[in-house]
């Protein structure tokens, strides 16, 4: 490995997985270069084979407090919960009376829990009931859910410890109303995140099942265990050879024995080994990094209740920002951590951890999880401080943030539109530089904060904050902004803008500009009025999606004219978006006067207009009428030639879409806009040339080989070895929420045939990218 990667970096995230201890490396390389051996073979190699399992299984038993019989090695937890589960639900099938019907789980387990119990009992075709025990605010099993389930369950599913909180489970007061209530049921404890942080004694539990990972704990993956309590219920998963005492077959992953068996050892000795550290040591790194994140973002929440946790996770939300956001920003940096949700191209999930605490849904899809582990050295911890106040120097840099109370306005306010993007809805904000102004369109929620700052810091004149249309799936913020904001209004009094944020002032037939077509449209001016370059904003109405919905052009005007190709940007809504049109059957639809609009549409805007919608659900970022024309059959439909009989067909068309979006909306769980009449598979890409190579691209002068940094300016700062990778020089930076700026560039310039090629830190942003230029008919576009 190349050291660049990783010699400025702090690894956080040692609950997905750990470094692997260099003792424990040479174990496993010792194992399987000299005692490579098969433990079942009788020879002296294999022999000392069976020793470094055997032994292994001693220590293994020492730490958890458990005899070594009572250990069975498998591949890892998830193989342990299988094999656990397995076993007693087998034992169920095989018994003749079944009076315990129900299986337990808590609702923060690992989802291998949850998931593993519905595919047995598929699979087993039993009549079981599976139940999700809820957890309190602090992420603790509710005892009095439980206690009202315990004589009816087969089995209990709990945890030592949280993944993704650190919680710690009360273990003791749950055995004791299995205690007290002379259950039979029987126990499975997950304790994948305990191994290495808490003191355990098996043995002295009624625990029956413990599934252990090694690679949770600096030994290699592939390696794991399950601690089996003697006269548990077991049925083997695995069968042929009889290894493991017939309880796990096939050969034995001996490299990986003798790396746990090495990490193990190391354990028991952790009073004097140099590689542990002591519990105060471990809770003084808390200490260190909760106390920069709180200086770095103070309005940091911690979703970790720290008095019931491990002191190895930190779960945090940051006001403002997405968790993808972050984790992308750290990693710059080379700070390794988790996003403590999952995200899909339509919207961020929620974690169901923080969910099932009621942690408030912004924390939870916004959750991250720093998690460092017991071998986590005090450099280390140190590296991950400095960066994170790097990082919040850098958002503080591109007005993201706004907490260091001597900071100074950065100059480099950038031209254009802005767009903030969550899931698949865009908030936009059009700024001029010299001017200092700005208007903000469709200001979402979970952006606000966001917006406050980004104007704030820059001190920009807000002119309006404008809605395209009354939004049936969110409300907007618009009025709450306008309030936080009014010290940078232009106009302060909410009175005098109209119920979609238009500024009453810019609705007097000598504020309004003339359009090519003949029609007179109002219009907020971001310049000075009279200056030569007047950036304006015009509105026109474009009913249908709802009866109030506008689309707000923006251009430069002369003489109090916009003329077709001086329209830069459009911002429709929902009215046309990427790949389909707005939906018309709310209650403020009108389809008729949607198929209207879009022939108004077509005939202001000019093939350069970029139209910038309210929703992206094709991350297209921004579109364009001819393309839209091309791709849209009912769109077409709508600008060919009018009769009554085009505009009969377009309505049946699009009421047959609208009532077809119900099942998409179910899929994903969200009020759908609209969406495309044929949802089309993505259009074949072909290149008429064969793909440069990167070097091509690196060749310094190479004037029609172009390289775009698509990450956003923070995370762009963050990186300084352009060079070390291959670079002659630090790439230009266009970040994504920028990218609309350089699709207009581009479209301008008509220069369809230059080489571009986009790059960012995994290749997914780059991807959208280059798919949105491509889909503008730009053919040589690379990521
Ligand atoms: N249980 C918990 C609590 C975990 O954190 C994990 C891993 O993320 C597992 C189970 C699964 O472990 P393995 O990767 O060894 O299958």
């Amino acid at each position: 490995m190349k050291n660049y990667l990783f010699s400025t970096h702090a690894y956080f995230d040692c609950n997905a997985t750990t470094p692997v201890l260099p003792v424990a490396a040479e174990a496993a390389q010792d194992a399987m270069r000299i005692l490579y051996g098969n433990p079942s073979s009788s020879h002296l190699v294999g022999l000392q084979a069976k020793y470094i399992l055997e032994s292994t299984r001693k220590t293994a038993s020492q730490v958890i407090g458990a005899d070594p019989e009572e250990i069975i090695f498998t591949s890892g937890a998830t193989e342990a919960i299988q094999t656990a589960i397995f076993s007693v639900l087998q034992n169920i099938k095989g018994q003749t009376t079944r009076s315990h019907l129900t299986l337990l789980y808590g609702a923060t387990e690992h989802k291998a829990i949850p998931q593993a119990l519905q595919h047995w009992v598929k699979i087993l075709n039993l009549p079981l009931r599976i139940f999700e025990l809820p957890v309190d605010k602090n992420g603790q099993i509710q005892l009095k859910i439980l206690k009202e389930h315990i004589s009816s369950a087969a089995l209990l599913c709990t945890m030592a410890v949280n993944n993704e909180t650190g919680v710690v489970q009360n273990l003791l007061a749950i055995e004791e109303i299995l205690i007290q209530a002379g259950s039979q049921t029987l126990w499975l404890v997950d304790c994948v995140q305990a191994l290495g942080k808490l003191d355990l004694n098996l043995k002295s539990t009624r625990i029956n099942y413990a599934p252990f990972s090694g690679h949770k704990l600096y030994a290699p993956k592939g390696i794991g265990f399950l601690y089996l309590k003697k006269n548990s219920p077991f049925t083997p998963l695995i069968v042929g050879g009889g290894q493991e005492n017939g309880q796990r077959s096939g050969t034995e992953n001996l490299p990986g024995v003798a790396a746990l068996g090495a990490v193990l050892e190391a354990l028991t000795h952790r009073t004097n080994s140099l590689l542990f550290r002591s519990p105060l040591e471990l809770s003084d790194f808390r200490d260190q990094i909760t106390s920069e994140l709180k200086s770095a973002f103070p309005k940091i929440e911690f979703n970790t209740p720290f008095e019931q946790s491990v002191s190895t996770t930190i779960n945090f939300s940051i006001p403002g920002f997405t968790s993808s956001e972050l984790v992308d920003l750290f990693d710059a940096g080379g700070l390794r951590l988790s996003s403590g949700s999952a995200c899909n191209a339509l919207s961020v999930k929620p974690s169901h951890v923080l969910d099932a605490m009621e942690i408030p849904n912004w924390r939870s899809i916004s959750a991250l999880r720093m998690s460092f582990g017991p071998c986590t050295s005090q450099k280390e911890i140190e590296r991950g401080c400095q960066i994170i106040r790097d990082s919040a120097v850098a958002l503080q840099n591109t007005c993201l943030l706004n907490s260091i109370n001597t900071f100074e306005a950065p100059e480099n306010l950038r031209d254009g539109i802005l767009q903030l993007r969550v899931g698949s809805t865009n908030t936009w904000i059009l700024a001029h530089s010299q001017a200092r102004t700005c208007i903000i369109i469709d200001p979402c929620t979970i952006v606000a904060e966001r917006i406050e700052n980004y104007v704030r810091c820059q001190n920009l004149k807000v002119l309006a904050i404008l809605d395209t249309h009354s939004h049936a799936d969110h409300e907007s913020i618009r009025p709450i902004l306008q309030k936080i904001l009014s010290d940078q209004m232009e106009v302060p009094f909410i009175e005098e803008y109209d119920r979609l944020g238009w500024p009453l002032h810019c609705a007097t037939s000598v504020t309004q500009t003339k359009l090519e077509n003949g029609n007179f449209a109002d219009a907020i001016s971001l310049t000075a009025k009279s200056s030569l370059e007047n950036l304006i904003l015009a509105r026109l109405p474009t009913p249908g999606h709802t009866n109030d919905s506008q689309t707000f052009l923006v251009g430069i005007s002369q003489a109090n004219i916009l003329k077709k190709k001086d329209i830069q940007f459009a911002f429709s809504g929902d009215t046309i978006l990427s790949g389909g049109l707005g939906r018309t059957n709310f209650s403020i639809s009108n389809p008729e006067s949607l198929f209207y609009s879009l022939r108004t549409i077509h005939e202001i805007l000019s093939p350069t207009t970029l139209l910038c919608p309210t929703h992206d659900y094709n991350n297209s970022f921004a579109t364009n009428i001819g393309v839209e024309s091309q791709e849209n059959p009912l769109l077409s439909l709508a600008l060919s030639t009018l009769t009554l009989d085009t505009l009969k067909l377009f309505l049946e068309k699009k009421k047959k879409i609208d009532l077809d979006l119900a099942h998409i909306e179910n899929e994903f769980q969200e009020i759908i806009c609209g969406v495309t009449p044929s949802v089309k598979s993505e259009k074949e890409e072909k290149t008429t040339t064969s793909v440069p190579s990167l070097k091509d691209f690196l060749l310094k002068g190479n004037k029609n080989s172009l390289i775009i940094d698509v990450r956003e300016a923070h995370e762009y700062s963050m990186s300084n070895s352009w060079t070390s990778m291959g670079f002659r020089e630090a790439p230009r930076n266009v970040p994504l929420s920028r990218f609309v700026n350089l699709m207009h560039e581009f479209l301008k310039s008509k220069t369809k045939n230059q080489n571009i090629l986009l790059i960012c830190r995994t290749g997914t942003r780059s991807l959208k990218a280059a798919k949105s230029l491509r889909r503008l008919g730009f053919t040589h576009v690379w990521n």
